[in-house]
């Protein structure tokens, strides 16, 4: 199937071919033709299968008739970045249409978003909390809106926000369109759907298993020693961009702190961080300043970037279906991507429910040559226990050579908090005999910058 298919207006056309899209996706080819005959949509569908561009060509399409300057579409998103990348997909889906489209969501002032309702969009791209804002404030109003998308509904039923969904939706004329997007749904966000959306058309992509383009590792590990593991994995592998997940906001910012004085060009994402440095990490991971993101589960969620080689899941996650999510992260657009999940005893239960869930065993892996029965006291470096915070001292300098090495580093990011772009000097930190391989990653480093 071609994109000539839909018969999108030239303008459209123009920006499909900007992006490079050649075909249609699975998704994009089932979706299209019923949400531009009007109909409502669900889309059981996760990032990385092109569902953006689902619901924001039809959408598109739309808008090229009747009056400009009102919002006429809307799309919810959970998070400020899916908000933003979704933005982005309108620029540039729609660069020669003139349609335009506004990003409003808390955590940033109002005058921004206001004076750019006052110039006039058509498409707002919304988190539910600052909508609401807006319409309390009669800065914004919903009666023009023909077309609204919910997107990741799922997570926005994780992060609470299904009941002021209800309330938006109560506000919207009751004639629109309404499509809703979701990884996963649970009855929740079932109830949702049958409540909101008249006659649903059900599209369901690749169901809760993961891209068959990724390959997927447990690595077992005793708890104390997953840091020394993470690094032996880096020193490895072939990782040019790699996304880390962590259980909580703390750790993800302390592996990152680590990896960063380690050298590795690594910064975190969490949401203890300001608006501004959670895009600034977002940034610099996409345009590869980066090569490492340190990033919790909500964080990271439905965020697309193009080029992740690898997912390390440091810590389990909580459910199975979260780790559907997560390394839906790689192996994007059939690139191929590798998952490497680090497993300690506790988390035997979860490794067996992500089998149950993706049909099939993962595969258990060890690294020759690592040191699985070093005590606490000779490999110290994890998530939550920096050296600054390291009860017992090193008995000798190269007890810890896993361990941050107290060396002069470069000064930080002020925006991110991270070092700067530099070869990774991995001196006291790899063993003897690995030189050869050091030099190799420190050229390919350096060609990346
Ligand atoms: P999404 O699932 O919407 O986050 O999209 C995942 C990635 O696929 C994005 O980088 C899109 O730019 C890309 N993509 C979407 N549709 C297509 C297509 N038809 N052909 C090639 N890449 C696409």
């Amino acid at each position: 199937m071609s994109f000539e298919t839909f018969r999108f207006h030239p303008q459209i056309n123009a920006g499909i071919r900007d992006l490079g899209y050649h075909a249609p996706t699975p998704i994009q080819e089932q979706v299209i033709p019923h949400a531009l005959a009007g109909r409502d949509v669900i889309g059981i569908a996760q990032t990385g299968t092109g569902k953006t561009a689902a619901f924001v060509l039809p959408m598109l399409q739309r808008l090229m008739r009747g009056p400009r300057g009102r919002v006429r579409a809307m799309i919810i998103t959970p998070t400020r970045e899916l908000a933003e990348q979704i933005q982005g997909v309108i620029e540039a889906l729609g660069k020669h249409t003139g349609i335009r489209s506004v990003t409003l969501y808390g955590g940033v002032g109002y005058q921004g978003q206001i004076q750019r309702l006052r110039r006039g969009v058509e498409i707002a791209v919304v988190c539910p909390g600052r909508l609401l804002d807006h319409l309390e404030r009669g800065t914004l109003a919903l009666d023009y809106l023909e077309m609204v998308t919910l997107d990741e509904a799922d997570q926005m039923f994780d992060m609470g926000f299904l009941p002021d969904v209800r309330r938006i939706l109560r506000l919207a004329p009751a004639d629109r369109q309404t499509m809703l997007f979701s990884a996963t749904m649970p009855d929740a966000v079932r109830a949702l759907a049958r409540e909101t959306l008249r006659d649903p058309l059900t599209v369901q992509i690749g169901r809760s298993a993961p891209v068959a383009t990724v390959t997927h590792a447990i690595y077992p590990v005793p708890e104390h020693l997953k840091t020394s593991l993470l690094i032996e994995l880096l020193e490895r592998t072939n990782a040019r961009s790699v996304l880390i997940f962590t259980r909580t906001k703390h750790r993800a910012q302390r592996l990152g702190d680590t990896l960063a004085r380690l050298g590795y060009r690594a910064t975190s994402l969490h949401g203890n961080l300001s608006q501004n440095r959670r895009q600034a990490a977002l940034d610099g991971f996409r345009s590869g300043r980066y090569q490492i993101l340190t990033a919790t589960d909500i964080a990271a969620r439905g965020i697309d970037v193009t080029h992740i080689t690898h997912v390390i899941n440091y810590d389990m996650p909580q459910t199975a279906e979260a780790y559907t999510h997560r390394i839906g992260r790689t192996g994007r657009a059939a690139r191929t991507g590798e998952a490497f999940t680090l497993a300690t005893r506790s988390d035997t239960a979860m490794v067996r429910a992500i089998e149950r869930l993706i049909g099939e065993p993962l595969k258990r892996e060890t690294i020759p040559g690592f040191d699985y029965n070093a005590t606490a006291s000779t490999h110290e470096i994890h998530a939550d226990d920096t050296p600054s915070c390291r009860s017992t001292p090193p008995r000798h300098p190269e007890a810890h050579i896993h361990a941050a090495p107290r060396r002069r580093s470069a000064p930080r990011d002020q925006e991110t908090g991270a070092r700067p772009v530099r070869a990774p000097r991995m001196t006291g930190m790899l063993r003897t005999g690995r030189s050869d391989r050091r030099e190799a990653r420190r050229k390919r480093y350096a060609s990346d910058e």
